[in-house]
């Protein structure tokens, strides 16, 4: 069902990337971690969205502003506070299992979003396993939300992350690709394995995980 969806907040956190919050204007409705929106935007129509966080009446979503392409990105970031639009879900089915198996969660810029929520709502819900975040950028300036991951990390004794950088090389982060990260060691305390962003890296990163082993049921993917 169509809902109305009003643009009430809006932050830029990198030079291409903005946290927006939507306000669900009629009836709240919880989604469930790791679901998503699709905004119906009046010149691009339909674009999925993954949700970052929500109460069901706030809907928070990161999204980058892509200068190429058909537009839609560029049309939801640009978009005025005060806006509504038309939206339809929350949808999907890439949610987290409610198991007490240790997650490691793997991701490239705003494959960071369903994941995130994830990992909120497992704390949330005080889950004790072992949780883990692997969040690959290019560069440095790419990075966003670093703050909140740092005061989950304080909070929480079961939760700790790690950035790759691809393109540079800086103190506190680690370099090159995700996948240098899957070594037999490394994932050798984690049962299910969260994935998202595209396609080529979704395949690359299920290879290395299937090479070393771990079975595509214990694989959740999530491709943009
Ligand atoms: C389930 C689902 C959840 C999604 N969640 C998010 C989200 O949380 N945040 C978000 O920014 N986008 C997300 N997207 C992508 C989004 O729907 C659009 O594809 C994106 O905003 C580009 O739209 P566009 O019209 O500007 O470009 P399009 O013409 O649609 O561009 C398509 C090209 O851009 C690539 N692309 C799509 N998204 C990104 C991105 N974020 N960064 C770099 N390249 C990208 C695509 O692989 C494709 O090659 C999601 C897509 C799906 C299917």
């Amino acid at each position: 069902m169509l809902e109305n969806f009003i643009l009430i907040q809006k932050e830029k956190l990198t030079e291409d990337i903005f946290l927006l919050n939507f306000k669900r204007e009629n009836n709240k409705k919880i989604p469930l971690c790791g679901q998503f929106m699709t905004f119906l935007l009046p010149k691009s129509w339909g674009r999925a969205y993954s949700i970052l966080d929500s109460d069901g009446e706030n809907y928070f979503f990161i999204i980058k502003r892509l200068e190429e392409w058909r537009g839609g990105s560029k049309e939801i970031c640009d978009t005025k506070i005060g806006t509504t639009y038309k939206a339809v879900g929350p949808a999907w089915h890439f949610i987290l299992h409610k198991t007490e198996k240790n997650k490691l969660f793997l991701c490239t810029g705003t494959g960071f979003v369903p994941l995130y929520f994830q990992i909120l709502w497992s704390l949330k819900e005080k889950l004790s396993c072992e949780l883990k975040l692997i969040f690959w950028v290019r560069e440095e300036k790419d990075i966003f939300l670093e703050d909140r991951l740092n005061i989950l990390k304080k909070e929480n004794n079961n939760f700790d992350y790690k950035i790759y950088l691809s393109r540079e090389e800086k103190e506190n982060y680690e370099s090159w690709r995700i996948t240098n990260f899957l070594t037999k060691e490394n994932i050798a305390n984690f049962e299910e394995f969260y994935i998202c962003w595209n396609h080529d890296m979704i395949e690359s990163v299920e290879e290395k995980l299937l090479e070393l082993g771990i079975k595509q049921e214990q694989l959740f993917t999530e491709k943009f």
